[in-house]
């Protein structure tokens, strides 16, 4: 059985006492079990605070970047030991708006998945074409190189990655992918891993989908065989919004 699994990517949102509120609002409406298991991507900024708030919560936090050294003379980066110092056992790696407006490679997404595996930190690994990609019938190739160049030379055992398709056309623009299409993708996803490694621990991997994911099409996509979850943006940050998105998860 694999874990169902919802996250919330906050990017650049939230100022200290926005992150308090939001995360005690949260274990009111959390406080009866989850099925599900819940993670809030806040900014570095509000990590710390997010997880002394949610101390006695079965929530988790995660960071939305790392790099791949564990120190050094590397300033402004932040690496896994000082995540985990936070309170952090999830962290985002390779999102399209750090691949697209940082210029992140593969190669360093490589070394940044290695970095947070080796920190024992669980990378949620973001794929997902862009428009013209798909439009050119390219989608499948993209995505076959995002996870064998991300993922080369990594070792994995069950429960260690979570792996997120998101199709960038489909990130804070409202349009979301058709579920259809989106459970097409994460099969290939899911059939492009047992390649990888074997069929075992691809079935064991959660893969979730990520873009435009609201509270009135959570469902639809939940109820497609391969979806485990969703990585949710712009719905998030709402609290009412993502404990009913974790609730209909
Ligand atoms: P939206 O839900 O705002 O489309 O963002 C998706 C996303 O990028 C989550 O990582």
């Amino acid at each position: 059985m694999r874990k169902t699994v919802i996250a919330a990517n906050w990017k650049m949102h939230k100022n200290l006492s926005e992150t308090e509120e939001y995360g005690q609002k949260l274990m009111t409406l959390l406080a009866s079990p989850l099925d599900a298991e819940v993670v809030i991507c806040p900014a570095f900024t509000s990590l710390q605070v997010l997880s002394k708030t949610l101390e006695k919560s079965p929530v988790k936090i995660g960071a939305q970047n790392l790099f791949w050294e564990n120190s050094g003379a590397y300033t402004g980066e932040i690496s896994a030991p000082l995540l985990l110092d936070c309170g952090c056992r999830y962290v985002i790696v390779g999102h399209s708006e750090r691949r697209h407006l940082m210029n992140e490679s593969d190669a360093s997404i490589n070394r940044k998945l290695k970095a947070a595996l080796n920190n024992s930190l669980i990378p949620i690994f973001c794929v997902g074409e862009t428009l013209p990609e798909r439009q050119n019938n390219m989608a499948r190739q993209v995505i076959k190189e995002q996870l064998s160049r991300g993922l080369d030379e990594v070792s994995l055992t069950e429960g260690k990655i979570v792996i997120a398709y998101e199709p960038v056309w489909a990130i804070g623009t409202g349009i979301n992918a058709n579920p259809d299409d989106a459970q097409e993708m994460i099969a290939f996803i899911r059939e492009t891993l047992a390649g990888l490694y074997n069929m075992e621990l691809a079935q064991s991997i959660s893969i979730l989908y990520g873009g435009s994911v609201k509270t009135d099409n959570i469902a639809d996509f939940m109820d497609k065989k391969d979806i485990d979850g969703a990585l949710v943006g712009g719905a998030s940050l709402n609290v009412h919004d993502f404990a009913r998105i974790v609730r209909l998860g």
